[in-house]
């Protein structure tokens, strides 16, 4: 059976009448759990509904309480945001969710957790110049990782949650795609990627010992860039964007995230999922991940295209991600087409977001598809 999950912020939930919201979503909208950002980036929403502060922001960090035993092995100790302050968001969320029976799945961004990178500079990735990232920790770094270790741990064994999805799952000096970055030509997919391409100590140590020539993949990187911004560089065509870094590079890339993912599915509780790119400067290294070696897979869509392309792809499960973007830019008959359409493809979960994000008016066609596509899920296949 197909399960329909909704994307909610802690604070779009826990500001509000949280009884009444769940459960209208369950008995109207028809979703069987919640998926809940809890270590989450930096960040300005414009909420959809007219509610205070119809702004939101915030510089991230954690949206629960940590148990600090599950921290002793990493100096990257997580921060946690003052929204939370005096109250315990998770577990309020957790217990409402049990109540009802909705499952729950807390959401971890692993590498851009807010004000760490910027708070541990050394644990960061590092463009090929040298300059450390403010937004983007380095998964390969070992303080990163033991967080990692402890956020799951933590998640999946406290709450009572039914899975752990795992996000921004990328070795990514990710100032690259900030839209106020300031670059002498416009950024292409290309340059994002070079200028994303981690070269910290511990990415340089760990691909050096596996026999990368780290110097000469920085040398090419460099040089790429400075040509590109010189203006005397062809563009590279996005088809071919896996060329513009050396193959041995990025396959060793994808090794780390795969070693990385297996250990966090083998420390968690519950089943952990993992959100797959396969656009921007992540795609390529994720091209090569094995992803079979988590619970699942999620891959954000964005509508009817590269449907089939997305859930192509070798997992114990495969799910995904329809942004608010995919559902408001889409006409209501073209929302519920796709919802209906995610069914027929083989896929097992569908991620609808944000609640805090889809005007009233959005929800209607997400009622529809979801009873759609799980009606089409419980069918037989039909030749
Ligand atoms: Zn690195």
């Amino acid at each position: 059976m197909m399960k329909a999950f909704l994307a909610v912020y802690p604070w779009d939930i826990l500001d509000a009448d949280t009884a009444a919201i769940l459960d209208r979503l369950q008995g109207e909208i028809g979703v069987q759990g919640l998926c809940v950002p809890v270590a989450v980036p930096a960040t300005t929403q414009i909420r959809a509904r007219d509610v205070e502060p119809r702004v939101f922001r915030t510089r991230g960090g954690l949206f629960f309480k940590p148990a600090e035993a599950h921290y002793a092995a990493t100096r990257c100790k997580p921060g946690v945001s003052s929204w939370v302050r005096g109250r315990h968001p998770l577990a309020t969320l957790a217990r409402a969710a049990a109540e009802r029976g909705l499952e729950l799945r807390p959401v971890v961004s692993a590498s851009r957790t807010g004000r760490l990178a910027h708070e541990h500079p050394s644990m960061a990735c590092k463009n090929a110049f040298g300059i450390e990232s403010c937004l983007s920790l380095c998964l390969c770094n070992p303080d990163v990782r033991a967080l990692l270790s402890g956020l799951v741990t933590d998640l999946s064994s406290t709450y009572g949650a039914q899975g752990v999805v795992v996000d921004d799952f990328m070795l990514t000096w990710s100032d690259a795609l900030r839209t106020d970055l300031l670059t002498p030509a416009m950024p292409t997919a290309e340059s994002e990627l070079l200028l994303g391409a981690c070269f910290c100590e511990s990415c340089w140590q760990r691909a050096a010992a596996s026999g990368i020539d780290m110097a000469a993949a920085r040398q090419g990187v460099r040089e790429r860039l400075e040509a590109i911004w010189n203006g005397g560089a062809e563009g590279c065509s996005c088809d071919a964007l896996e060329s513009c870094l050396p193959a041995d590079f990025l396959a060793w890339q994808a090794r780390e995230l795969t070693t990385l993912l297996g250990a966090l599915a083998a420390t968690s509780r519950c089943e952990l999922l993992a959100v797959r790119r396969t656009d921007g400067p992540a795609a390529p290294q994720h091209a090569g991940v094995d992803w079979t070696v988590a619970s699942g897979v999620v891959t954000p869509v964005t509508g009817h295209e590269g449907l089939a392309t997305a859930l192509n792809v070798p997992a114990r499960r495969r799910e995904l991600r329809l942004t608010q973007h995919a559902i408001t830019s889409s006409a209501p008959e073209a929302v519920v087409g796709l919802l209906h359409r995610t069914a027929t493809l083989g896929c097992s979960g569908l991620e609808v977001g944000n609640y805090g994000l889809l005007p009233e008016a959005a929800l209607v066609p997400i009622k529809q598809g979801i009873r759609f596509a799980r009606r089409a899920a419980a069918e037989p296949a039909t030749p």
